[in-house]
């Protein structure tokens, strides 16, 4: 880019970032925002209005994916993605995805305004749905668009009232075919994601950027032991089938076989354990766990798999309980895009912005955009890491070197 000087000041994405916020199911500065909600479909007008606003042409697929595309030079080519959500959990804050999104229109704007020409077309995106609340499935539009998720698996899809996808997307104003929302490899030539860190390293060292190089990825598997129940005082220990011990060895087993992993990048966790009959003198005879396993690596963390499932029909034998897992998903790790990286440096060290390599922990849109497009992540800090909460901050200033960042990363890639 020709010049430093700062084209637009971050003020107008600040308030258009609390705009946005108070388009909630809740009072401010709760932000709840679930997909196809009133809310939500509200938001997406206000968000379409101001890419229509920038001269963005704005276009949807089937499940509400929206794509706000800056047409460049060579149109024919591949545009340069970037772009997030605005879907937003209950009881969350106002930056998580948002500044992905608003922050990437101000990018563009940036570069309209120094009066820039992308050779590429740089297209925003907006994916539907990242958050899970109402399907039980995160990342739903990405999911779909890298047909990771199929069409005939997305009918099936129904919220907690048993309304299905196809019924709410489509009361939603999204009526085409959904086999039409699956992208070619070639449909973006690059991907970057603009996000809040949602953990607390770029604050605590005081670094002002986060290049992400992994994105790590869950794999969630649920189990069910089921023993023998019996009255607490009255049935004697050599001849237990007692579900809930059954389940501490696995939670055990579990622990263990993360921790011996070789890498701080594996984490696993048992986060749900329900117990039946759940009574004080009532012998547990059956019980449900619900797992998550992480990794960067994704042979490292399916070996994690490997032992817990080892470890089921080791604890099945030995305590005579019936065991049985069910694999919920094990979505593949993502490895950033090297040459986008290099591009984020370069911009990062042009900026005058401190920065590091970093993994995201938590997934994001992006995992599911590299199976179909080269893709990085930027990160910038928030306070005390915290995230999915009322109180998420990130300054005006962290907004803004993200913003810059990424405006001169867009101008290098759409070249
Ligand atoms: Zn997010």
């Amino acid at each position: 880019m020709a010049t430093t000087r700062p084209a637009r000041t971050i003020d107008s994405v600040l308030d258009e970032l609390k705009t946005l916020a108070a388009i909630s199911e809740a009072d401010p500065p709760v932000v709840t925002r679930v997909v196809f909600s009133e809310a939500d479909l509200r938001a997406r007008a206000y968000v379409k209005g101001l890419c229509a606003d920038a001269g963005l042409e704005v276009t949807e697929d089937a499940i509400g994916n929206t794509f706000a595309r800056w047409q460049g030079i060579e149109p024919e080519l591949a545009p340069v993605g970037t772009g997030s959500h605005i879907d937003a959990i209950p009881n969350a804050g106002l930056y998580d995805g948002c500044v992905g999104v608003l922050g990437g229109l101000e990018a563009i704007r940036v570069l309209q305004k120094l009066e820039f020409r992308p050779r590429r077309s740089i297209e925003l995106v907006i994916f539907t749905a990242e958050e899970p609340t109402r399907f039980g499935i995160g990342c739903l539009g990405s999911r779909m668009m890298a047909n990771v998720l199929t069409p005939t698996q997305a009918r099936k899809l129904t919220d907690k009232e048993g309304r299905s996808l196809e019924q709410l997307r489509t009361q939603a104003g999204f009526v085409g075919a959904l086999e039409s929302v699956a992208l070619p490899a070639e449909r973006f030539h690059q991907f970057i994601e603009l996000h809040i860190e949602q953990g607390p390293l770029l604050e605590q060292e005081g670094i002002d950027l986060g290049l992400v190089t992994h994105i790590a990825a869950p794999a969630s598997v649920r189990i069910l032991i089921e023993g023998e129940g019996g009255h607490a005082g009255g049935k004697l220990m050599p001849g237990r089938k007692d579900a809930l011990t059954a389940a501490a060895e696995l939670i055990l087993a579990l622990e263990a076989a993360a921790k011996s992993s070789g890498a701080i990048d594996t984490v696993a966790t048992v986060g749900v354990c329900e117990v039946f009959p759940g009574a004080v003198n009532s012998i547990p005879s059956r019980v449900r766990l619900e797992t998550d396993v992480r990794d960067i690596d994704r042979a490292r963390r399916d070996r994690i798999l490997d032992a817990l499932q080892e470890a089921c029909n080791d604890v099945a034998t030995r305590r005579r309980v019936a065991i049985s897992t069910e694999l919920v998903n094990a979505d593949p790790p993502a490895t950033c895009d090297p040459a986008i990286l290099a591009a984020l440096e370069h911009s990062a060290q042009a900026a005058g912005k401190s920065h590091k390599k970093m993994v995201s922990r938590a997934y994001h849109d992006s995992l599911f955009m590299a199976r179909i497009a080269p893709v990085a992540m930027l990160f910038i800090p928030c306070r005390g890491g915290v995230s999915h909460r009322p109180d998420e901050y990130a300054s005006p200033e962290w907004i803004g070197s993200g913003v810059h960042v990424l405006s001169r990363t867009l101008a290098m890639l759409a070249g």
